[in-house]
């Protein structure tokens, strides 16, 4: 088989963050990637944001031609496609713990210690999706690629 077929028939699993214009936060985009280009997800978060737009952490997994078209699908479609290949860490010197950043973390990376009223960070749990860089009062929150 050539080279470029088998590239197109390569099975992959791609960790990526949707983000859903408000609109289409009710849209059954999913169910098409599923139907429509035989890709297979979990959804690992999903959450709202402050703007009310949607964020889903998934990870599609399916032959990489049809995992292009999916992804195509959901560009055309309006929704924003952002690869997990980068790294955020937090400036501690900068974090005040105002808590900005608690609820619209979708992964539960950043969180209130009860006891002592600081927000904590848990790299190990962070995705990389970003939303909380915007959402830092001081930009604490640093995106590295
Ligand atoms: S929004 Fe920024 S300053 Fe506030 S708790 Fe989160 S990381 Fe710290
Ligand atoms: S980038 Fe920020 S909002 Fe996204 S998972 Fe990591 S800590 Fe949470």
């Amino acid at each position: 088989m050539p080279e470029k077929e088998n590239t197109a028939r390569k099975k992959i699993a791609k960790r990526v963050v949707l983000h859903f214009p408000r609109r289409m936060v009710d849209a059954p985009i999913l169910y098409k990637l599923i139907k429509d280009f035989d890709l297979a997800f979990n959804i690992l978060k999903a959450s709202i944001t402050l703007e009310e737009e949607g964020l889903m952490v998934v990870e599609l997994k399916g032959q990489q031609q049809n995992y292009d078209a999916g992804v195509e699908y959901l560009l055309q479609s309006g929704v924003r496609i952002q690869s997990l290949s980068q790294d955020v860490t937090r400036n501690e010197e900068r974090c005040t713990s105002c808590g900005a950043c608690v609820t619209i973390c979708p992964a539960g990376a950043l969180y209130m210690q009860p006891a002592t009223r600081t927000v904590d960070f848990d790299s190990a749990k962070c995705v990389a999706c970003g939303v909380c860089i915007k959402a830092c009062p001081p930009r604490a929150m640093e995106l590295h690629f």
